[in-house]
């Protein structure tokens, strides 16, 4: 029988006078060195890159969405498959999320990013009953239409474990019920009940499970703290979360989940995690920019995942340590310099911004695959810097530095 101990998280160095920490998360495919960035692959692949190449530019874990696998092409198919990491060619451990977020945005109509646009939105509007939307909460689960043909579905957190134990990735995160920063107090509360049922719904279903799909690799499962932009709600889910115990079964590790405001990360990070365990992970749910990696980092979270980087490699938005840039602008046309000087990923030691701005001008799919490169690369290597950072006591130093140079010539 699968047990926890194939799974386990070892806390190394700290910052001084603060909860980030460097640490290695064991799990049954693999080693996962932190602060790690986690590369996303919604659909079990990280858009327009191989595999091959997406372990080649340093990414440790990836992460696919159960909700998107659920509807295409079905998690008893990836089960077949040998779970998802065998299904896409990915030779190392692998994230999904619970398909809650993506479920209940569809309610909503909100986007998962830090920074809200609040305007013109009614408190609870975003979960009210009857208006024209495509998801409803109830305390059992949640309603929904697929995106992609309309038809009808329903999650449960039962479901919800069916799923992702059937996708078979090392690191699972409970179904939660993800809120708006429009939501009322009272409904907060509410909703942080709820969500709180359904994580004890989830242990036991999980127990169930892991003990009923014999031979099969550990998974963990993380409970995943919501409770908005409220102190007393962030530490109360964080203690509760991390004192849940269903027959002996407990969480592996705690997503933070949530709508944030960008300028409250650090403090509502800080908040949660000094709640929780040390000796368990701890995953941002999503995050936009750099200096949130730090910020992030410094208020004790050790792995992120976010779509930026693949999704603005396609716009042509070029990350580098002297802040972002568009490759498809006439300066570019005649640069036979790579996309960053002294990057050290496939795209930067092979082809030049010009050819990216032919690539983008002829609309050749490589395109794609070639910033997508780089943006991960930049990505990665900059956490793999801040680890380092870590462990030679020198983090506040490096943050001050990147964080100068990188927000002097954006700005410029
Ligand atoms: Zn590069």
């Amino acid at each position: 029988m699968a047990t926890p101990d194939e799974f386990s998280f070892t806390p190394q160095a700290s910052i001084p006078d603060r909860l980030g920490r460097s640490g290695v998360i064991h799990t049954p495919h693999g080693d996962i060195a932190t602060p790690a960035f986690i590369v996303v692959g919604t659909q079990a692949t990280v858009k327009a890159v191989l595999p091959h190449a997406v372990a080649e530019l340093g990414a440790q874990a990836v992460l696919a969405n159960a909700y998107h696998l659920y509807l295409q092409p079905g998690a008893d198919l990836v089960d077949e498959a040998g779970g998802v990491a065998a299904f896409m060619g990915w030779d190392g451990p692998t994230y999904t999320d619970s398909g809650g977020f993506q479920v209940l945005s569809q309610g909503a109509g909100f986007k998962k990013v830090l920074a809200m646009d609040t305007k013109g939105l009614a408190s609870d509007d975003v979960i009210a009953p009857g208006k024209d939307r495509l998801a409803l909460v109830d305390d059992e689960g949640v309603d929904f239409r697929s995106y992609r043909d309309g038809s009808k579905h329903r999650f449960t957190p039962e479901i919800s474990m069916s799923i992702q134990h059937q996708l078979g990735a090392d690191v699972m995160f409970a179904f939660d019920e993800c809120t708006t920063l429009m939501n009322t107090r009272p409904y907060q509360e509410r909703s942080l009940d709820r969500t709180y049922a359904w994580a004890l719904r989830c242990l036991a279903e999980h127990r169930r499970l892991t003990d009923s799909r014999v031979g099969k690799p550990y998974q963990s499962l993380w409970g995943v703290v919501q409770g908005a932009q409220y102190e007393d709600l962030r530490r109360k889910a964080a203690r509760d979360l991390a004192a849940a115990d269903v027959d002996g079964q407990m969480f592996d590790g705690f997503g933070l989940g949530g709508a944030l405001e960008k300028e409250n990360l650090g403090t509502i990070c800080r908040w949660i995690n000094e709640e929780l365990p040390v000796d368990k992970p701890r995953h941002l749910l999503g995050i936009s920019e750099p200096e949130d990696l730090f910020v992030a980092v410094e208020s004790g979270v050790d792995t992120f995942d976010c779509v930026n980087p693949s999704r603005t490699a396609r716009n042509g938005r070029v990350y580098t340590d002297d802040g972002c840039y568009n490759v498809d602008t006439l300066p570019n046309k005649r640069s036979f310099t790579p996309l960053e000087a002294g990057c050290d990923c496939y795209t930067c030691t092979h082809h030049t911004r010009a050819y990216l701005h032919h690539l983008a001008r002829a609309k050749e799919l490589l395109f794609y695959t070639l910033m997508t490169i780089h943006n991960e690369r930049f990505h990665v290597r900059l956490v793999d810097r801040i680890r380092a950072s870590i462990e030679t006591g020198e983090f506040q130093s490096f943050k001050a530095e990147f964080l100068g140079r990188y927000a002097a010539r954006k700005s410029g």
